[in-house]
């Protein structure tokens, strides 16, 4: 059997986890192309329209899959990570969105409710359903389920030493951070590493010799503080957008933070709380932001333009910094 895993949403931050359990369970993975032409216009013509543009990609990117050979394609039900917290109602959907609105998808869709208290999504409550489709004994899922806990919590840590998700999933060259400048860049995972929506923004910030920092990057302790501390402004009750926030309040009053991007996807409930929150603040602690707006017709030419202006204009700052503290 062949099971498919759509290179899009979660993927970025769980496919570690993902590749490790189905390895071990002996079935074999096929993954979606990377997000390109081809997918997004596929998306485009079976997505209603006002849905957000990672929602697009993730249609895009089933179809594929199902072309590639695919028995089943995997599409979680990601409820919660958290108690109390839910991610985004769009992740609460999916699964009947993918089934129901995409002919010939409904029975081809392999879901399952996760329920968890921690990001490790590894308690095996959860995966029940496994015995019976994969046919395996109730030992075995546990052990793999362990196995993909343990490479997750690595994948996990190598983000805490600095590496972004890219450099981790892709054959990118990781070396050390050598920039003049540090951009936090702040957006969920599959608005900041799809280089075909976002037209390779880390990409170009690279060339720029421009380090990067992720929300990924930054300790759940420190962003859960800045969480707790926005609480009696405003409570957020998405699980990615807490992460998000926590990490932006963190990056605008970091020292070794000189600006911050958000990537957000156009037509985003959640992001359009949250993003306001960060830009208004952002003058509190001196510290430069840009909204980076994305959507299927994004222009790569009007990105750069601005994402120059910007790296430029924090050179210049911190130039003018440097002389002021020399005199
Ligand atoms: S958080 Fe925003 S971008 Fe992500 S799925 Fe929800 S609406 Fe779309």
């Amino acid at each position: 059997m062949k099971i498919g895993i759509p290179r899009s949403l979660l993927f970025f931050y769980y496919y570690p986890f993902w590749e490790e359990l189905f390895q071990e369970l002996r079935i074999e993975v096929l993954i979606s192309d990377k997000n390109n032409e081809r997918i997004m216009n596929k998306g485009v013509k079976y997505s209603i329209s006002e849905i957000c543009v990672p929602m697009k990609v993730y249609v895009g990117q089933v179809l594929d899959l199902v072309e590639q050979g695919a028995d089943l394609v995997y599409v979680p039900r990601i409820v919660n990570i958290r108690k109390g917290v839910t991610l985004c109602p769009k992740f609460l959907g999916l699964p009947d969105m993918i089934k129901y609105s995409l002919e010939g998808m409904e029975n081809k869709v392999l879901t399952h409710k996760i329920e968890q208290k921690s990001d490790d999504i590894s308690d095996w409550k959860d995966y029940q359903i496994f015995l019976e489709v994969f046919d395996v004994s109730k030992k075995e899922l546990k052990s793999a389920l362990n196995k993909a806990s343990q490479k997750w919590q690595e994948y996990r840590a190598m983000h805490r030493k600095g590496f972004a998700s890219d450099q981790l999933l892709e054959d990118i060259k990781r070396t050390p951070d050598t920039g003049d400048l540090t951009i936090g860049v702040l957006g969920y995972v599959y608005n900041v590493y799809d280089k075909f929506v976002n037209m390779d923004l880390l990409g170009k910030l690279r060339e720029m010799n421009v380090n990067i920092v992720t929300f990924e990057m930054i300790d759940d302790e420190e962003i859960q503080q800045e969480v707790d501390q926005f609480a009696p402004r405003k409570k957020m009750f998405w699980e990615f957008s807490n992460k998000l926030l926590g990490a932006g309040y963190h990056f605008l009053k970091s020292d070794e933070i000189d600006g911050v991007i958000h990537v957000t996807a156009f037509g985003c409930g959640p992001d359009s709380i949250l993003g306001p929150f960060l830009d208004i603040d952002s003058d509190k602690y001196n510290t430069p932001f840009m909204t980076l707006r994305i959507d299927e017709q994004t222009g790569e030419s009007h990105l750069l333009t601005r994402v120059e202006a910007f790296v430029d204009l924090l050179r210049l700052q911190k130039t003018k910094e440097a002389r002021k503290c020399e005199k």
